[in-house]
């Protein structure tokens, strides 16, 4: 069996970042939110609650067997499978991570513990943070993102405002719009209003053109992006690529390859990338592919997910 990747993964081509070593440091679906668009499914542990859910240690060892082979990337990128300002040891590994290696961190956030001062201070140890905003009031950031009972949309807004302070890094603000949750002027206008305050260097407008969460979520056509982008700025970007394809035939085969495999036995998340050769995003994707058509469902045993057959 090749040796487990469990923490890092990629490097993988994004949109935003360029080539995307990414590692993971939080559990399967472990957030603050849980987004109507999101590719991992529903979230299943929804939790504000700061812990140390990844020993850092075993990631640089991972990281630094792979920077030994060559790997090369324009980021090394913090995020993954969950929320990873919620692992206590963020900042001591992006401190580490740049004993190690030149090459800059990025930190891809959904950005509602910013609130905190800890997390802060662990975020501004990155060269680039890339938080999101979606909403322009309560009403609709309880629709889109459905947050932690705790997380409101001022405390969101807050939080960033008071990064923005305190970070000299570039940070780079998505907005995600879902068609008909989020995407009239008068929100759009709102999150403006919100985007003012936050004064972030770039603005990345993007769209559900994967599979979501929830099936009812629709992406937003490529013209109108064009024109919500207009009425945001000038630092606004359209990062949306339309040209993703996921039920290519390599797609497809793969994923029937997958459910063949959890037809004769449950699997973990682990076992998936073993088994198939990938990471655990890669994974994620025909999980969720699987999941969304009804073919798998999941059970919850010695808290470890695990993936079958229906
Ligand atoms: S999209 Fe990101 S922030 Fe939203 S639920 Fe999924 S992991 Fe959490």
């Amino acid at each position: 069996m090749p040796e487990e990747q469990k923490y890092v993964y990629g490097p993988v081509p994004s949109r935003r970042l360029g080539r995307s070593l990414g590692i993971d440091i939080v559990p399967f679906k472990v957030c603050t939110l849980d987004c109507v668009y999101c590719q991992l499914g529903r979230i299943t542990r929804k939790t504000i609650e700061r812990s140390d859910y990844v020993p850092i240690e075993p990631v640089l060892a991972e990281l630094t067997q792979r920077l030994a082979d060559g790997v090369d990337a324009d980021f090394i990128t913090i995020g993954g499978s969950g929320e990873p300002t919620l692992n206590s040891h963020l900042g001591k590994l992006v401190k580490a991570i740049k004993e190690i290696t030149n090459i800059p961190v990025a930190i891809l956030t959904n950005g509602t513990l910013l609130y905190r001062q800890d997390v802060r201070a662990d975020c501004a140890k990155a060269e680039v943070v890339l938080p999101s905003l979606d909403a322009g009031d309560a009403q609709t950031f309880g629709k889109i993102n459905r947050p932690h009972r705790d997380i409101s949309i001022e405390k969101l807004a807050s939080g960033l405002c008071a990064f923005r302070e305190e970070f000299t890094g570039q940070i780079w603000l998505e907005v995600f719009v879902v068609e008909g949750l989020n995407t009239d002027i008068d929100q759009i206008t709102k999150i403006k209003g919100l985007i003012e305050r936050i004064r972030p260097d770039k603005i990345h407008l993007n769209t559900a053109v994967r599979p979501t969460a929830d099936a009812h979520v629709r992406k937003v056509k490529a013209e109108k992006l064009q024109v919500i982008a207009g009425h945001l700025g000038t630092s606004c970007e359209v990062v949306a690529d339309f040209s993703v394809r996921p039920q290519t035939r390599h797609f497809k085969t793969t994923a029937e390859d997958l459910l063949s495999m959890l037809k004769r036995r449950p699997c973990s998340l682990k076992d998936v990338c073993a088994a198939l050769g990938i990471g655990r995003n890669e994974a994620i994707k025909y999980i969720t592919y699987l999941q969304r058509r009804g073919l798998i469902d999941s059970d919850e045993k010695n808290q470890t997910l695990f993936f079958k057959a229906n």
